[in-house]
């Protein structure tokens, strides 16, 4: 059987990607909002291991290069040996140009760098129309190698590192458990951006809850100022059962921000980001305002713009196109302009509101968004 191993998750960013996992599910696994590794446990998988599995990719891309340049039944015979579901992943990379690959799962950089180093050598001279290598990687990890580390990683190959930096407000981190501070956030951002290798920092809107309501947004800003990574990608919170954090709110010890208030924190954070080059993103289907899009600081008054046209709605207006965006009848605040999905919004907010049930709907369409 041809196969190799692949998990669960990549960034969307990395839809086009090969996937390789270097490692199994997440080494911390504490962070009080996700849910994406309860239950499983974190292993680390040999150079030996990893390297079997790009000979495998590579076995593949050379049977899919040669079927689509018209052979003859061996080769079909050859693929149906092999995972369809891996093959279709390889093909499709092939199809994009085999040219990017991102390293699973939460935090491959964990491994040694003697033993990345070798893997990535081994991935370039296998797979070698690859340019880009990314992966997620934690502040702590990223702390504890060395810029000289970090830019032999990058002369290998890594090309980005997505981090989850989520806030940087000292308070939410340790509610959290995060298990990190803002100070060593900057820090760990400020080593990847010296040894050249491309920053991503995740963004998490609505953490702080209601108590932290200012001093998440506002103090996240101040860390990104700090750190000037290459992309700022904004993420919503939604509250997911089996967490910690859902257990947290039914004791009443943390309150969730509906949509407005957290479009409001979106723009103490726009507001309060200075100084930096970064281009931010909302490349989530979370997010309200998916119009949010820009490189700073050029586009910050364009960005500001959007956020305040929302807020200026009225109050029967916001609800409209909250329901209609979760519901997934609106793609952006223009659709609120097309009188025929308009009406049928504002039929269904009457009837929910009539049965008194709008906030659940909303908040049941947000968690059925992240089981996706
Ligand atoms: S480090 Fe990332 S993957 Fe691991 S628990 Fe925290 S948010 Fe989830």
């Amino acid at each position: 059987m041809l196969a190799f191993e692949q998990g669960p998750i990549r960034p969307p960013s990395e839809a086009q990607s090969l996937l390789i996992r270097l490692t199994r599910n997440c080494p911390w696994n504490k962070c009080a909002f996700c849910n994406a590794y309860k239950g499983t446990t974190f292993s680390a998988r040999t150079v030996a291991d990893n390297k079997k599995d790009i000979d495998t990719i590579a076995e593949m891309s050379h049977l899919i290069t040669q079927l689509s340049q018209g052979n003859n039944g061996e080769l079909q015979d050859r693929l149906h040996e092999s995972d369809q579901f891996q093959l279709y992943h390889v093909a499709n990379w092939l199809s994009y140009g085999g040219k990017t690959v991102f390293l699973q799962d939460a935090n491959s950089l964990l491994l040694k760098t003697a033993d990345l180093l070798e893997i990535l050598t081994y991935l370039k001279e296998k797979l070698p129309t690859v340019e880009r290598i990314t992966s997620y990687a934690r502040s702590t990890t990223l702390l504890r190698k060395s810029v000289d580390e970090l830019a032999q990683l990058k002369q290998a190959g890594i090309s980005r590192v997505h981090v989850g930096l989520e806030s940087g407000c000292d308070a939410v981190l340790k509610f959290m458990d995060k298990g990190i501070t803002a100070q060593q956030h900057i820090d760990a951002g400020k080593k990847v951006k010296a040894a050249g290798i491309s920053l991503s920092e995740y963004i998490l809107l609505g953490l702080g809850g209601r108590k932290w309501a200012v001093e998440h947004p506002f103090d996240t800003a101040g860390v990104i100022n700090a750190i000037n990574p290459d992309y700022i990608r904004l993420r919503t919170l939604a509250v997911v059962e089996n967490t910690p954090l859902y257990t947290k709110m039914q004791q009443g010890e943390w309150e969730e921000q509906p949509d407005t208030s957290i479009v409001e924190e979106e723009k103490i954070f726009l507001e309060n980001l200075n100084g930096i080059d970064s281009r931010l993103l909302s490349d989530h289907s979370m997010n309200l305002l998916g119009e949010i899009n820009g490189k700073l600081p050029h586009d910050k008054p364009a960005m500001l713009r959007v956020i305040d046209s929302f807020l200026a709605l009225p109050e029967e207006e916001k609800n409209n196109f909250i329901l209609g965006k979760r519901w997934g009848l609106y793609n952006g605040l223009g659709d609120l302009q097309d009188p025929s999905r308009h009406e049928q919004v504002k039929n269904i907010l009457r009837e929910l509101q009539s049965r008194g049930t709008l906030e659940a709907t909303i908040a049941n369409l947000k968690y059925q968004m992240v089981r996706v």
